[in-house]
């Protein structure tokens, strides 16, 4: 029996997105960390753009990570990212001065928490995955570290390329290939959350990073506005400080420091860090995560989404 929740979605999403020419592919998904398929409900609304659109919002029963209950295939990710992404979100495909401001003002403010707090090298190799214009690495390319960075957005790497002369790739996060034990630091600023297959990007950053490497991963963080609000169709997934970690020690990463301290500075209220190192041993996800200390239960979940709301209508 066709599924009727598929059908809507797919009907209304591709004419949303504009890519309504194509026929896509649509599954139903597991959890990225535990890979277990049970799942709550937390949304059916989410924003599309400015108006409110459909796209059920589920958390894992077993870890609490929140995501994206279906998923486009493959094709659909590239020509969306390719072809409608930043005409949807900014509506110009170049960047504008204030996102150059801020993206080199957070790209200066990390460069300065990162090594005043740990022991990162003088020199050597960064990677940022899904870079945008690439200004977080304009700092390391200034004291002569090797930079790479990547991002699925042609006009904004190229704008990189041309105006900024930085080596940059115009490439989906999961097409990266780099030398195993090649990387001091890994970067991920924000786009975990859009990519197409999290797992994929987090292991090719495993392999690549050397042994003692260090890992920052900002994701959105905590809701800033209503439920529905909050959810958007262009994040895939949402991370908690919970998850953060979970995704690191699945890849062999170990966290050192997770944090809703803004380390980038003011401009993106709510977002989350963790801050970690590339250890020689692959952590157990799943005896983790039986260890209910990694575990985070929808009532916590629910919590969080609740005391927001109350928050927004001035009732706390
Ligand atoms: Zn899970």
């Amino acid at each position: 029996m066709a599924n009727q929740e598929i059908i809507n979605l797919k009907k209304k999403y591709l004419k949303f997105t504009k890519l309504n020419h194509s026929d896509y592919k649509v599954t139903e998904i597991s959890c990225d960390i535990c890979n277990s398929k049970k799942k709550n409900l937390l949304s059916k609304k989410i924003m599309w753009g400015k108006k409110h659109g459909f796209m059920p919002i589920v958390s894992c029963s077993k870890c609490g990570y929140i995501f994206q209950k279906y998923k486009f295939d493959i094709n659909f990710n590239r020509d969306f990212y390719a072809k409608s992404y930043r005409e949807k979100i900014f509506k110009n495909p170049l960047p504008s001065k204030v996102f150059l401001r801020d993206q080199e003002f957070r790209g200066k403010m990390l460069f300065k928490f990162l090594h005043n707090n740990f022991k990162i090298p003088n020199k050597g190799r960064v990677l940022d995955v899904g870079c945008s214009v690439g200004l977080f690495l304009k700092p390391y390319s200034k004291v002569g570290w090797d930079c790479y960075g990547n991002d699925p957005d042609k006009s904004f790497i190229n704008y990189g390329k041309k105006i900024l002369k930085l080596e940059l790739k115009d490439q989906q996060a999961e097409d990266m290939n780099f030398k195993k034990n090649f990387f001091d630091l890994t970067i991920i600023m924000g786009s975990l959350e859009h990519c197409y297959d999290v797992n994929k990007v987090m292991n090719k950053c495993s392999i690549s990073s050397k042994n003692g490497g260090f890992l920052v991963l900002e994701a959105r963080g905590d809701p800033q506005s209503s439920i529905k609000n909050y959810f958007n169709h262009n994040h895939y997934r949402y991370f908690s400080l919970n998850s953060l970690e979970l995704i690191m020690l699945k890849h062999g990463f170990e966290p050192l420091l997770t944090t809703r301290y803004p380390i980038t500075g003011p401009s993106r209220k709510g977002s989350i860090f963790c801050i970690g190192i590339k250890t020689k041993k692959k952590s157990n996800i799943k005896s983790i995560i039986d260890d209910s200390k990694k575990k985070e239960s929808l009532l916590s979940i629910h919590y969080r989404f609740k005391y927001n709301e109350l928050l927004n209508k001035g009732k706390l």
